[in-house]
């Protein structure tokens, strides 16, 4: 059987990047257009058409490239970098780097005049700024994330690789004259980067989206399972919360405790709706002082209420424990001169439903409220 050798055509591998660079460019701007709320698409978006537009105007005219197309062809490059690395910035929050984004193109327009003639430095200045773009996109993805996506840990993974791949082009520049069979390595443009980026672009847009998508997931689960006013959980996932709880604690006992903040409609009439809703807020973060994650939430209004794995004694003790810590923390939201209170009621039981228990621990508060209130009273 004869063995085919693959011949690499550098000018088909690149028409096929700059092709591809355009196709997945006008992919995440459309992303963005359906996202409107993860502007990062955008960027990424435009800095893989910048970067297509770079590669075809230094590579596909005949003949060695003017200095004119030179400069301009490798400013663009950097532009694509800087705007890859606001992109991520922007994916994590934080302020647009119009002036960071804009360093790479400044540095490299500035020095070429110094190196236009020599190919070793050219080719090192590109890479140490492209490679130093693609480390600071891996340094933002990686240390200011806003929450864990699994996606965006590999887009850290892969920058990095970009950075690598740059910095040793860059490297292979300090031996241009000297060692010849490297040098052969360090053409400005070989087909076998171009079969690199071929592979890689792709991948790196798939994660972006990946991560754009991941995002998007979990701002509908946060806003399904997050109440938007005190930050912590909803009724709903209050609810699945405690039946899970309750169906692993099998024969042991759990708690109920329910909170009611106590004339409340009197605190919103004296002190408006706002520092009502202050109030509430001071309790959600008095429960999370408290309590474990997920073992509370807000049930609606200003009701409150949490289930643990604890007999009775300890719930209650922990309730009381609450109820104070909520007085003086309500009374001082308040400015000091104001009486901020809450009523609980307890229920403990083992084998029972999440909301059997609520309602046993129901009837604790209702007593609670009618034996005067600012009192924890266990079923
Ligand atoms: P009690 O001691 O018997 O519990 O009296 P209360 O005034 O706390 O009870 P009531 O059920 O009469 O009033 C609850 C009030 O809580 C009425 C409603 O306007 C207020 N409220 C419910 N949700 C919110 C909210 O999100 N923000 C604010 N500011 N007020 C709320
Ligand atoms: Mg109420
Ligand atoms: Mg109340």
């Amino acid at each position: 059987m004869a063995a085919a050798l693959m011949v690499l055509d550098p000018a088909t591998l690149t028409v096929a990047f700059v092709l591809l660079s355009a196709v997945l460019g006008t992919l995440l701007i459309f992303s963005w257009i359906l996202s409107p709320g993860v502007s990062a698409l955008a960027w990424w978006g435009s800095a893989f058409l910048l970067i297509g537009i770079a590669i075809a105007s230094a590579n596909l005219g005949q003949g060695q490239p003017s200095l004119l197309v030179l400069v301009t062809a490798n400013a663009l490059g950097m532009l694509a970098y800087g705007v890859l690395y606001g992109g991520c910035r922007i994916f994590n929050g934080r302020s647009a780097p119009i002036a960071g984004s804009l360093a790479g193109v400044v540095i490299w327009t500035c020095a070429f005049p110094f190196i236009y003639d020599s190919q070793g430095y050219r080719l090192m200045l590109a890479s140490l700024l492209t490679g130093g773009y693609a480390m600071l996109s891996a340094w933002e993805l990686g240390r200011h994330q806003v929450e864990r996506l699994a996606s965006q840990r590999v887009v850290v993974v892969l920058v990095l690789g970009l950075a690598l791949f740059n910095f040793s082009r860059g490297m292979l520049g300090f031996s241009w004259v000297s060692v010849p069979w490297i040098a052969a390595f360090a053409r400005r443009w070989s087909s076998e980067m171009a079969l690199f980026l071929v592979i890689f672009t792709p991948t790196l847009a798939f994660m972006f989206l990946s991560m754009a998508k991941e995002r998007l997931k979990f701002e509908y689960k946060q806003a399904a399972l997050v109440d938007p006013l005190t930050s912590v959980p909803n009724r709903r996932a209050f609810l699945q919360n405690a039946a899970k709880l309750l169906g692993q604690l099998g024969d042991k006992p759990a708690s109920c405790l329910l909170f009611d903040l106590d004339n409340f409609k009197a605190i919103n009439d004296s002190y408006g709706h706002d520092a009502g809703d202050r109030i509430l807020t001071v309790f959600g973060q008095v429960l999370a002082g408290h309590l474990p994650k997920r073992t509370f939430g807000r049930l609606g209004g200003e009701e409150f209420a949490a289930v643990l794995p604890m007999s009775a004694h300890e719930a209650a003790a922990l309730a009381d424990k609450i109820r104070h810590a909520f007085s003086a923390a309500g009374k001082a939201a308040l400015g000091g001169q104001a009486e901020v209170t809450v009523s609980a009621g307890c229920a403990t039981g083992a084998r029972i439903e999440a909301t059997a228990l609520l309602q046993k621990a129901d009837s604790a508060l209702y007593r609670a409220k009618r034996s005067g209130r600012n009192i924890v009273i266990a079923a």
